[in-house]
């Protein structure tokens, strides 16, 4: 038989007698990728409530997508999940980045998730909507998590103001809560103002700090270490174990100078651990229980939630009426004029700022 140059761009030409296949695919379009469907309130309802974390997963990129559409629908799907949120205990954790945040949670999720607890993580990165970039780099961490069934890991929504990332890692929280998630990690970097937006939603607060960090020393952190349920020194280990003692003890002493520090129910324990090697880690899970025993006892944890949803409520109603106000096309178009009649000193800011909202306050009456 001769050979034609097309009967070399197969394999099968060498094997006489073998019928030769078509080059094209014969099944090629006979099975027209499958498009997904297109689901509604009620399936991602039930999806959520039968703990089908792919289904999770999609109701949290509706609360995170700007479309007004998703908006709405999430706005119905929280509804009709929020009788079944709130059981589960919220943690929050902070810490610079490099401090060990990310090897701790892959730690810490397999204790809990061993002790057959379900894990949820989250996270609020302040560096994502700046940059883009991420400082808490969500793809390469937590690999072993990210495959053990208990546990469900969703990244930053990189988008956004601070509060509307906080609103949107609130939601999502319910959605986690009601798809059976008992644990629930909200991660954010120890710089700016996320650690108050984190601390808004969790009911434990957990710094991650390392020796040498320079917070028993110079206080910067005093903010952070006063809304901190509990401080842990990381890397206690190898030649570093030393180190991480003495900033222990150190820190424990500048704690002893805060005045919320001498609580009635709860004094700000100052640990040690090894992220890395899982050392201690175990006794940090057994404080933050015995922090929700006792709060859950006195009624505190319960008033602390409260207390939040208020506080979310009122964050909630300022941003959008500042928002509105800012927005406004009558402020928008006087805004630049009244500015400059206060930098030359021609009207003082009160006046200004009355002006202002007479200007705002008459448009939206018309
Ligand atoms: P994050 O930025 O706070 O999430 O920090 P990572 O978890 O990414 O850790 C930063 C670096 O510190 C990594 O190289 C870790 O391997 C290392 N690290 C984290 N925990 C420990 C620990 O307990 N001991 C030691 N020696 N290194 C650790």
């Amino acid at each position: 038989m001769a050979t034609t140059e097309n009967d070399f761009e197969t394999a099968l030409h060498v094997l006489d007698g073998i019928p030769q296949p078509s080059k094209v695919n014969p099944y090629l379009g006979q099975h027209p990728l499958k498009k997904a469907p297109v689901l509604c309130k009620q399936d991602y309802v039930d999806g959520i409530l039968a703990h089908n974390r792919v289904i999770l997963s999609k109701a949290i990129t509706l609360i995170e997508s700007s479309l007004p559409a998703h908006y709405e629908m999430a706005q119905e799907i929280i509804s009709a999940c929020m009788p079944y949120a709130g059981k589960s205990v919220r943690i929050g954790i902070t810490g610079m980045p490099g401090a060990g945040k990310s090897t701790f949670i892959e730690s810490f999720g397999s204790h809990i998730t061993s002790l057959g607890h379900h894990l949820a993580v989250l996270a609020i990165d302040p560096s994502s909507e700046l940059s883009k970039g991420s400082i808490l780099g969500d793809k390469t961490r937590m690999e072993s998590l990210s495959v053990n069934p208990k546990a469900f890991i969703r990244p930053s929504p990189s988008a956004g103001s601070l509060g509307g990332v906080a609103r949107k890692t609130r939601e999502s929280i319910i959605l986690c809560e009601a798809a059976g998630f008992d644990t629930i990690l909200v991660e954010t970097v120890g710089v700016g103002q996320s650690e108050t937006a984190v601390r808004s939603m969790v009911d434990f607060f957990l710094l991650v700090t390392i020796a040498g960090a320079g917070d028993e020393l110079q206080g910067i952190k005093r903010g952070i270490m006063e809304m901190a349920n509990a401080i842990v020194v990381n890397k206690a280990d190898g030649e570093n174990k030393r180190r991480a003692e003495l900033t222990r003890r150190q820190l424990a002493n500048a704690l002893q100078l805060f005045p919320n520090h001498n609580n009635r129910w709860w004094k700000t324990p100052v640990l040690t651990m090894s992220a890395l090697e899982g050392l201690h880690i175990a006794e940090i899970w057994k404080t933050i229980m015995n922090y929700v025993q006792i709060f859950k006892e006195n009624h505190l944890f319960e008033e602390n939630r409260i207390r939040q949803s208020e506080e979310c409520l009122k964050s909630f109603i300022e941003e959008n009426l500042s928002l509105m106000f800012y927005e406004n096309p009558e402020v928008k178009r006087h805004f630049e004029a009244v500015r400059d009649a206060l930098l030359q000193q021609k009207t003082s800011a009160y006046a200004a700022g009355q002006q202002l909202l007479d200007l705002y306050l008459s448009s939206v009456k018309k």
